[in-house]
Protein backbone atom coordinates (compact mmCIF):
# COMPACT_ATOMS: atom_id res chain seq x y z
CA UNK A 1 0.00 0.00 0.00
CA UNK A 2 1.47 3.65 -1.41
CA UNK A 3 0.36 6.76 0.37
CA UNK A 4 -0.60 8.82 -2.84
CA UNK A 5 -4.14 8.91 -1.46
CA UNK A 6 -3.20 10.44 1.55
CA UNK A 7 -0.80 12.78 -0.64
CA UNK A 8 -3.45 13.37 -3.15
CA UNK A 9 -5.90 14.59 -0.27
CA UNK A 10 -2.92 16.12 1.48
CA UNK A 11 -2.30 18.55 -1.92
CA UNK A 12 -6.13 19.27 -1.54
CA UNK A 13 -5.63 20.41 1.82
CA UNK A 14 -2.65 22.51 0.97
CA UNK A 15 -5.03 24.28 -1.67
CA UNK A 16 -7.21 25.85 1.00
CA UNK A 17 -4.36 26.08 3.57
CA UNK A 18 -5.03 29.41 5.80
CA UNK A 19 -2.48 28.91 8.47
CA UNK A 20 0.42 29.95 7.48
CA UNK A 21 2.79 31.73 10.14
CA UNK A 22 0.83 30.65 12.36
CA UNK A 23 1.84 30.51 16.06
CA UNK A 24 2.15 27.72 17.70
CA UNK A 25 0.66 28.72 21.20
CA UNK A 26 -2.83 27.00 22.23
CA UNK A 27 -5.27 30.24 21.25
CA UNK A 28 -7.89 28.30 23.65
CA UNK A 29 -5.27 27.90 26.17
CA UNK A 30 -5.93 24.36 26.36
CA UNK A 31 -3.93 20.51 26.32
CA UNK A 32 -5.97 17.37 26.01
CA UNK A 33 -4.03 14.25 26.63
CA UNK A 34 -6.42 11.23 25.44
CA UNK A 35 -5.88 7.83 23.87
CA UNK A 36 -4.93 7.25 19.97
CA UNK A 37 -8.53 5.81 19.91
CA UNK A 38 -9.58 6.65 16.26
CA UNK A 39 -13.32 7.29 17.63
CA UNK A 40 -11.77 10.54 19.25
CA UNK A 41 -12.32 13.86 17.96
CA UNK A 42 -10.17 15.95 19.97
CA UNK A 43 -10.96 19.17 18.92
CA UNK A 44 -14.22 18.53 17.88
CA UNK A 45 -15.56 17.20 20.98
CA UNK A 46 -14.59 20.64 22.41
CA UNK A 47 -15.88 23.14 20.04
CA UNK A 48 -12.28 23.53 19.02
CA UNK A 49 -10.51 24.33 15.99
CA UNK A 50 -6.70 23.96 14.81
CA UNK A 51 -4.89 26.64 16.58
CA UNK A 52 -6.76 26.14 19.94
CA UNK A 53 -5.00 23.67 22.17
CA UNK A 54 -1.74 21.23 22.33
CA UNK A 55 -2.70 17.48 22.07
CA UNK A 56 -1.10 14.52 23.10
CA UNK A 57 -2.16 10.53 22.82
CA UNK A 58 -0.94 7.68 23.83
CA UNK A 59 -2.52 4.45 24.62
CA UNK A 60 -5.07 4.74 27.15
CA UNK A 61 -4.46 8.57 27.28
CA UNK A 62 -2.14 8.12 30.27
CA UNK A 63 -0.17 10.69 31.84
CA UNK A 64 3.79 8.99 31.42
CA UNK A 65 6.66 10.72 31.72
CA UNK A 66 6.40 12.45 28.17
CA UNK A 67 2.92 13.46 28.70
CA UNK A 68 4.41 14.99 31.33
CA UNK A 69 7.23 16.65 29.07
CA UNK A 70 4.57 17.98 26.98
CA UNK A 71 2.41 19.78 29.41
CA UNK A 72 5.14 21.60 31.25
CA UNK A 73 6.53 23.05 27.77
CA UNK A 74 2.85 23.73 27.15
CA UNK A 75 2.37 25.50 30.06
CA UNK A 76 5.27 27.70 30.46
CA UNK A 77 5.82 28.36 26.82
CA UNK A 78 2.57 27.32 24.91
CA UNK A 79 0.14 29.71 26.77
CA UNK A 80 -1.72 26.72 28.02
CA UNK A 81 -3.96 27.28 31.39
CA UNK A 82 -6.65 24.46 31.28
CA UNK A 83 -4.88 20.50 30.97
CA UNK A 84 -8.18 17.59 30.01
CA UNK A 85 -7.05 13.81 30.69
CA UNK A 86 -9.53 11.84 28.60
CA UNK A 87 -9.47 8.14 28.55
CA UNK A 88 -12.88 6.67 26.99
CA UNK A 89 -15.36 4.05 27.56
CA UNK A 90 -14.61 0.75 25.86
CA UNK A 91 -10.51 1.13 25.56
CA UNK A 92 -8.54 -1.71 24.67
CA UNK A 93 -6.09 -0.61 27.49
CA UNK A 94 -8.64 -0.54 30.30
CA UNK A 95 -11.01 -3.53 28.95
CA UNK A 96 -7.61 -6.40 28.02
CA UNK A 97 -5.10 -7.65 30.56
CA UNK A 98 -1.42 -7.43 29.43
CA UNK A 99 -1.26 -11.17 28.56
CA UNK A 100 -4.68 -10.75 26.71
CA UNK A 101 -3.27 -8.35 24.35
CA UNK A 102 0.15 -9.89 24.14
CA UNK A 103 -1.64 -12.72 22.79
CA UNK A 104 -3.57 -10.84 20.49
CA UNK A 105 -0.69 -9.26 19.15
CA UNK A 106 1.12 -12.72 18.86
CA UNK A 107 -1.69 -14.33 16.83
CA UNK A 108 -1.34 -11.09 14.68
CA UNK A 109 2.74 -10.85 14.55
CA UNK A 110 3.21 -14.84 14.14
CA UNK A 111 5.91 -14.45 16.58
CA UNK A 112 6.02 -14.17 20.54
CA UNK A 113 5.06 -11.45 22.01
CA UNK A 114 5.51 -11.52 25.64
CA UNK A 115 8.42 -9.37 26.03
CA UNK A 116 6.37 -6.34 25.03
CA UNK A 117 4.81 -4.00 27.49
CA UNK A 118 1.72 -3.23 27.33
CA UNK A 119 -0.11 -0.46 29.97
CA UNK A 120 -3.13 -1.93 31.21
CA UNK A 121 -5.11 -0.23 33.36
CA UNK A 122 -7.52 -2.63 35.83
CA UNK A 123 -9.81 0.45 37.14
CA UNK A 124 -9.93 3.26 34.98
CA UNK A 125 -11.69 5.90 36.99
CA UNK A 126 -8.93 5.23 39.76
CA UNK A 127 -6.16 5.48 37.35
CA UNK A 128 -7.66 9.06 35.88
CA UNK A 129 -7.67 10.25 39.54
CA UNK A 130 -3.69 9.01 39.89
CA UNK A 131 -2.92 10.44 36.56
CA UNK A 132 -5.10 14.29 37.71
CA UNK A 133 -2.70 14.05 40.49
CA UNK A 134 0.32 13.25 38.41
CA UNK A 135 -0.18 16.51 36.48
CA UNK A 136 -1.15 18.59 39.71
CA UNK A 137 1.87 17.34 41.95
CA UNK A 138 4.32 18.16 39.22
CA UNK A 139 6.84 20.78 40.49
CA UNK A 140 6.69 22.80 37.27
CA UNK A 141 2.90 22.77 36.84
CA UNK A 142 1.89 25.73 39.19
CA UNK A 143 -1.12 26.22 41.04
CA UNK A 144 -2.75 28.33 39.16
CA UNK A 145 -3.14 25.20 35.95
CA UNK A 146 -6.64 23.67 36.53
CA UNK A 147 -6.25 20.34 35.72
CA UNK A 148 -9.49 18.05 34.71
CA UNK A 149 -10.18 14.45 34.65
CA UNK A 150 -13.14 12.94 32.37
CA UNK A 151 -13.83 9.81 30.73
CA UNK A 152 -15.35 10.10 26.98
CA UNK A 153 -18.28 7.95 26.11
CA UNK A 154 -17.71 6.96 22.63
CA UNK A 155 -20.93 5.72 22.08
CA UNK A 156 -22.54 9.33 23.00
CA UNK A 157 -19.75 12.06 22.19
CA UNK A 158 -20.29 12.98 26.05
CA UNK A 159 -17.49 13.48 28.53
CA UNK A 160 -18.15 13.06 32.65
CA UNK A 161 -16.25 15.10 34.54
CA UNK A 162 -14.44 13.22 37.40
CA UNK A 163 -12.18 15.35 38.98
ZN1 LIG B 1 -8.34 3.82 24.05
Amino acid sequence: MSFNDLLEANREFAAHFDLAGFDGVAHAGVAIVTCMDSRIDPLGMLGLKPGDAKIFRNPGGRITPQALEALVLAVHLLKVERVLIVPHTRCAVASNTEAELRAQVAASAGIDASWQPFSVISDQVAALGEDVQKVHSHPLVPDSIEVGGFLYDVDTGLLDQKY
